[in-house]
């Protein structure tokens, strides 16, 4: 297992969200949905261009599963998934996504009444959990692997087993302060109402499976 720091940049952003008291946390679930949608238009692509693979649009979807026990929300997708170089490049240097532009543009202002109208990105899953893992297997390999972080000291990877090509991501879902509750990204009517909201338009189908009692 390798134990990394962020990059500066991603540091920054990072603890940006780790410490947000913007009250719209919820948008966490669109960035991820969102990031699921493009790895699964990605595989999409590939799977219309590459003769040797057979096409089932019932392979296509994004699955979002809340389990209050173990206080976990897992978004799964059958997208693209990540090599370990793409999962380091991508997960550890923020410098390369949308969501730098966004802090560079807004680092001088303040930044909560802002974070809701722009695509602030994979970190954003910080302001809801303390604990991010992403289980991803990319569509060109068969090897799999971990990336893990709790948003401060930096972020760990390692190989791993994954059955299928795409990606999970667990969050482990904040405890409740005395003034923020997090419990709420643990019900599904409350999920339900959130996908409802701000990810209507996603064009593959987002499932839920409802948790056993
Ligand atoms: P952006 O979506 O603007 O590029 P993000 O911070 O949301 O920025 O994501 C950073 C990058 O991480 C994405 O560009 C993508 O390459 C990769 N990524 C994030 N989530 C996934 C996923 N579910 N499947 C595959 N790649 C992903
Ligand atoms: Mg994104």
């Amino acid at each position: 297992m390798v134990q990394k720091e962020f990059k500066a940049e991603s540091r920054r952003l990072l603890e940006m969200m780790v410490n947000s008291i913007y009250s719209q946390k919820e948008i966490f679930l669109r960035e991820l949905i969102s990031n699921a949608s493009d790895a699964i238009d990605k595989m999409y692509y590939k799977a219309l261009t590459d003769d040797s693979m057979t096409f089932n649009a019932d392979d296509f979807y994004i699955r979002v599963q809340a389990d209050k026990a173990s206080r976990t929300l897992t978004v799964e997708d059958t997208g693209i998934g990540m090599t370990e170089e793409e999962l380091e490049k991508n997960l550890g240097t923020i410098a390369e996504s949308g969501s730098l532009a966004f802090k560079k543009e807004h680092d001088a202002e303040d930044g909560h009444d802002i974070i809701g109208q722009f695509g602030v990105g994979f970190y954003s899953a910080f302001m809801a959990a303390d604990k991010v893992t992403v289980l991803t297997r990319s569509a060109f390999s068969d090897q799999a692997y971990k990336w893990e972080s709790n948003g401060t000291d930096g972020y760990t990877m390692e190989p791993a087993e994954k059955e299928k090509p795409g990606t999970t991501i667990t969050l482990h879902i904040k405890e409740d302060q005395e003034e923020e509750s997090y419990s709420d990204f643990l019900e599904e009517q409350q999920l339900r109402s959130i996908i409802k909201k701000y990810s209507d338009f996603i064009r593959y189908p987002i499932l839920m499976l409802t948790e056993t009692e």
